[in-house]
């Protein structure tokens, strides 16, 4: 089995939808990004990408490459799944936490969940996301930024 750590932050403006879990989250601001921004799915993929060894988002998925202009992160998370897969490894488990200080994400995580459980292929009990504020500290509690943790487990197929 191999482990992998994910992580991802994104600048929040007014006027951007706010994605995560491949949810739009009604609020006034979303983040500043060349794709929708889903720091949460970007932790998940930097995770799945870290575990197997293969670098991380940004060596796969450039924000320079007008490809990914505004890409719903769901595609580049089904992306990353098929790269595992090439190298004969699965994603066994997910557990993620978003940290966001507002709007409260508690009625969203179970579609969160569903969302990353289908795009891996995986049963519902095998995929965790958490939700917390930032205790209006930091860059996160300022509501100035939302940020995501994942770690993945990857198993042989
Ligand atoms: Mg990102």
């Amino acid at each position: 089995m191999r482990i992998g750590l994910g992580s991802d932050l994104h600048r929040l403006e007014a006027g951007r939808p706010l994605v995560l879990g491949g949810v739009e989250v009604d609020d006034v601001r979303g983040p500043v990004a060349h794709s929708d921004g889903d720091a949460l799915l970007h932790a998940v993929i930097d995770a799945m990408l870290g575990g197997a060894g293969l670098g991380d988002i940004g060596d796969h998925f450039p924000d320079s490459d007008p490809q990914y202009r505004g890409v719903d992160s769901r595609q580049l998370l089904r992306a990353a799944a098929e790269l595992l897969a090439e190298r004969g490894l699965h994603v066994a488990q997910v557990d993620a936490t978003v940290l966001l200080e507002r709007p409260k994400l508690g009625s969203h995580k179970r579609t969160m969940r569903e969302h990353i459980a289908a795009d891996l292929g995986l049963p519902g009990g095998a995929v965790n996301v958490k939700a917390k504020t930032n205790e209006g500290v930091g860059p996160v509690g300022r509501g100035e930024a939302v940020a995501a943790e994942a770690v993945v487990l990857l198993a042989d197929s």
